[in-house]
């Protein structure tokens, strides 16, 4: 596959709360998400679903599924079947070549029965209607437009906003963790501006864990203003020569699941192998040969590389058995001799010698420019 081009920053008009995580970590990396073309790297498979499951959980709040604990169930099933079907249409070609359908993604059945389990309690509560209302728009906004967020749920029974994680769980996953705090503190700050009071933040984890803070008006507000001042920081920061490049600040934690890092020159520079534990495993080098073969009907590709960057030390590595399908999955021709690849989010099986093997689920081999 061969590495997109960079985008390049503009001027941001409002923040959300993953756009302000991502300009407290790297502005580079929220430039991506705000202006890099849609679709031009594979994202992690279970962000994919994730849009499916905070789907469902809108349609909840906008009473688009009703009915009894079973109905719900069912609404809430076919709406994440279709989610998730439309999604892996417009998905990049490697999601569909690993995944060939959106039901293969990983923990497929275990997020759609968990949003059906969702959708049933939630029909049990008794309080669709006032939470309905509270959320009736999906998106909310602050007065000036700067601020925008959708909360999966504003309970203004219990006056809390709740945010549902798919993923995995914070290290300490019975707490709210600082960057959940932000998020669920411009919730009830988006939540007060649409006339709504909430006094409580609250995260529903993967495994049904739930951990619950208190956040007052006051810190809502200040978070607010933060949010509102890395926003105009990275505004003015934006001229005529703004290049990605330029806006990148890597480290092995803000590079962590980044979805950049195929094509980001900055991250290469600045990895080592220190970052391995944190960041994962990482390597750019030269192809010094590649040899095809095939194992029970499936081509596969052995390639060996002279490694000189990443999170990896300097050697002489093999990258092996990586699916060739997986290579070729954007039309480009699989890797030769002379070649820079990097190899992005895999495992390393062995360091004396150095042998490295593709994870289905993370990885991806991409080539650096040349002709096709
Ligand atoms: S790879 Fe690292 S430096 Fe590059 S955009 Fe992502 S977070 Fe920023």
């Amino acid at each position: 596959m061969l590495i997109p081009n960079a985008p390049t920053p503009r001027a941001l008009r409002s923040i959300s709360p993953s756009l302000y995580e991502a300009l407290l970590s790297c502005p580079a990396r929220a430039a991506w998400y705000a202006t890099g073309t849609r679709g031009a790297v594979a994202p992690h498979p279970s962000a994919l679903l994730a849009i499916s499951f905070h789907g469902v959980m809108e349609a909840l709040q906008k009473g688009r599924i009703t009915g009894t604990d079973e109905e719900c169930r069912l609404g809430a099933r076919s709406l994440f079947d279709g989610l998730a079907a439309r999604i892996h249409t417009e998905a990049h070609p490697l999601i569909k070549v690993k995944f060939p359908s959106p039901q293969k993604l990983p923990y497929y059945n275990l997020l759609r029965e968990r949003s059906a389990a969702l959708a049933a309690d939630y029909s049990r509560s008794g309080e669709r209607q006032e939470a309905g209302r509270a959320v009736a728009e999906g998106r909310f906004e602050s007065s000036d437009g700067v601020i925008v967020g959708r909360p999966d749920m504003v309970d203004v029974g219990r006056a809390v906003v709740v945010d549902y994680k798919t993923g995995q769980a914070a290290k300490d996953g019975w707490r709210v963790s600082e960057r959940e705090a932000r998020q669920l503190s411009l919730y009830v700050y988006l939540a007060a501006e649409a006339g709504i009071t909430a006094t409580r933040g609250m995260i529903v984890r993967g495994n049904g864990d739930t951990a619950r803070i208190d956040i007052s008006k006051d810190t809502a507000n200040a978070e607010a203003e933060r949010a509102r001042k890395v926003l105009a920081e990275f505004n003015a920061s934006i001229d005529g020569g703004s290049t990605f490049y330029g806006f990148a600040r890597p480290s092995a934690d803000a590079c962590r699941m980044c979805p950049c890092i195929p094509l980001c020159e900055r991250f290469w520079e600045a990895a080592d192998p220190s970052w391995s534990d944190e960041c994962g495993i990482h390597l750019e080098g030269t192809v010094t040969a590649a040899r095809p073969a095939s194992v029970q009907g499936t081509a596969l590709l052995t390639v060996e590389v002279d490694a000189s960057r990443g999170t990896i030390r300097k050697c002489e590595a093999t990258i092996e058995q990586i699916p060739a399908a997986w290579v070729v999955a954007d039309g480009d021709r699989a890797p030769e001799a002379g070649d820079t690849v990097r190899l992005v989010d895999a495992r390393l099986v062995s360091e004396d010698p150095t042998v490295i093997r593709a994870d289905r689920v993370t990885t991806s081999l991409w080539r650096v420019g040349g002709e096709t």
